[in-house]
């Protein structure tokens, strides 16, 4: 069985977990003047996190939803206008923020180009509209297959926003993936945004955890925030010590994952009734199999009789996401099968 669903089916290895049994631990929600906690394991992941992208201050929470849920939730208030896009994980998926029940903020959506990428044309139009408080964008762009911007497309969408004094918030759940395939560092991804989320549990390979970053202000507001919502912690560094072995060791063989992504689509070939993604920029690949008469469910559970297991993603389409479980013989038996579902039709 080659499992393709996600990269979040990334398993803790031993040598990760062992650096549990080594960590020092507190209690993370005492805090002292600044919003830090005791635990002096969770204090060094922030703060290394924090000089691995070059930003002031950095916070950890439990999940990639909760900490883009504290970042709108601190930059904006109920009623709020928040620039976004039509599939962007903060509102396709997540929902919160933008939820009449919860955060109550009001989505004004921009368009992406043929590219999958933010339509500056677009934005400068919604922004001279007047109550723009947030722009949200997210790299790589998980719904539209892993579409990476580099360091030059999002300083001039941040540069854009500045201009309207406008903040920009970046979901970056694979910014390591889109430093890979982009050859600009993180750093240099997220230099120009005003916070920026990232997590420790998808081809990192850690169990949990994620980071919100930003300026000394915005996170000591952050930390405020996630208390709010009920995030907050105590002896986190029992998963922050994981995290910390997945930023000192994981970050480079991620680049594996985007040339596995590229492996498959290569060996899928030329196909007839099944399109697969043109461009792959990083580990995620879209298929679509509109045109063999085949439900995106029903597609799915043909692949898994053969012994891929892929899911639907949107209303049309399948998606196929590589990690570190995933080797490039995996990948071209993936594209095997594929090619035999293709001549079925
Ligand atoms: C996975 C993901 C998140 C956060 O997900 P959690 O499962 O809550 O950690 C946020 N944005 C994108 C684009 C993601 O893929």
């Amino acid at each position: 069985m080659i499992d393709l669903r996600s990269d979040t089916l990334t398993l803790p290895t031993k040598d990760m977990l062992a650096t549990i049994l080594n960590a020092q631990f507190g209690d993370d929600g005492r805090t002292d003047s600044a919003g830090r906690g005791e635990d002096p394991t969770v204090n060094e992941l922030e703060d290394y996190a924090a000089a691995l992208l070059e930003r002031e201050s950095a916070v950890l929470f439990s999940s990639g939803t909760l900490a883009n849920t504290a970042a709108l939730l601190t930059h904006c208030a109920p009623g709020d206008k928040v620039l976004i896009d039509p599939v962007i994980h903060m509102y396709y998926s997540e929902k919160a923020a933008f939820s009449g029940r919860f955060g109550q903020l009001e989505p004004v959506f921009y368009q992406l180009n043929a590219q999958h990428k933010p339509d500056l044309q677009d934005i400068e139009s919604k922004l001279q509209a007047g109550g723009t408080s947030l722009i949200c964008i997210e790299n790589s762009h998980n719904f539209t297959g892993g579409t990476c911007l580099n360091a030059a497309q999002t300083k001039a969408i941040c540069d854009l926003a500045h201009r309207f004094n406008v903040p920009v918030h970046l979901d970056g759940a694979r910014l390591f993936n889109a430093a890979a395939s982009t050859g600009d560092s993180a750093a240099q991804l997220v230099k120009h945004v005003d916070s920026v989320m990232f997590c420790l549990s998808k081809g990192l390979g850690a169990p949990m955890g994620s980071l919100l970053l930003g300026s000394g202000d915005f996170i000591r507001k952050a930390r405020n925030t996630r208390r709010l919502l009920g995030g907050g912690m105590r002896q986190a560094g029992v998963f922050a010590a994981p995290g910390l072995y997945a930023l000192k060791h994981n970050i480079p063989r991620l680049k594996e994952d985007n040339l596995n992504a590229r492996l498959f689509a290569k060996a899928c070939g030329q196909l007839q009734y099944i399109q697969v993604q043109q461009q792959i920029d990083s580990n995620i690949v879209m298929l679509n199999a509109g045109a063999t008469g085949l439900t995106p469910q029903q597609f799915c559970a043909e692949a898994l009789q053969r012994g891929l297991y892929i899911r639907p993603i949107l209303q049309n389409d399948v998606r196929l996401v590589f990690y570190n479980a995933i080797t490039g013989e995996d990948a071209e038996n993936a594209a095997k099968i594929i090619r035999s579902m293709d001549q079925t039709f």
